[in-house]
C-alpha cells in the first residue's frame, strides 16, 4: 500500500485558492464563449466572480493563518518552514513535524489537530494534576 504523503496545510490551502482562481477564469471564459445566450453568460459570470471573490477570501485567510503559524527550521532539510496546529508537514520535504513532546515519535495522524483530541488531552492533564 502506498503511503499517503502529507503536504503542509498552508500549501494545501494555497493550491486550493489557486484552483478557485483558475476555475473562476475558466467560467468567465465560458461566459465569453456562450455569447448570445444572455442568461447563460450571466450565470457564467456570476459564478466566475463568486469563485474569484472566494479565492481572495481564502488568500486573506492564508495570510492570517501564516501570522499564527509558528516559524521553525525543519530538522530534516534544515530549511525554514511554518507549521500550523500540533502536527504539520514541512513545506519543502514533507517531513512531518510536531510541537508536542508527547507526540514525538508517534505515527503522524491528522487526528491530533482535531478539537475532540485536544479536549481529551486537556481532560487527561486535568485529571493528572488533581
Ligand atoms: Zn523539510
Amino acid at each position: 500500500m502506498a503511503r499517503l504523503m502529507y503536504s503542509s496545510k498552508i500549501n494545501k490551502i494555497r493550491s486550493f485558492a489557486l484552483i478557485l482562481i483558475f476555475g473562476g477564469i475558466l467560467l468567465m471564459y465560458g461566459g465569453i464563449l456562450s455569447r448570445g445566450i444572455d442568461w447563460l453568460v450571466l450565470i457564467f459570470f456570476i459564478l466566475g466572480v463568486l469563485m474569484i471573490v472566494l479565492s481572495c477570501m481564502v488568500y486573506v485567510w492564508i495570510g492570517t493563518l501564516s501570522l499564527k503559524a509558528i516559524p521553525i527550521v525543519c530538522p530534516n532539510c534544515e530549511k525554514p518552514t511554518k507549521m500550523l496546529g500540533r502536527v504539520d508537514a514541512c513545506m519543502h520535504c514533507k517531513q512531518t513535524l510536531t510541537l508536542d513532546k508527547n507526540l514525538e515519535g508517534k505515527e503522524f495522524d491528522e487526528k491530533y489537530n482535531t478539537r475532540k483530541y485536544r479536549r481529551e488531552l486537556k481532560e487527561e492533564q486535568k485529571n493528572t494534576s488533581e
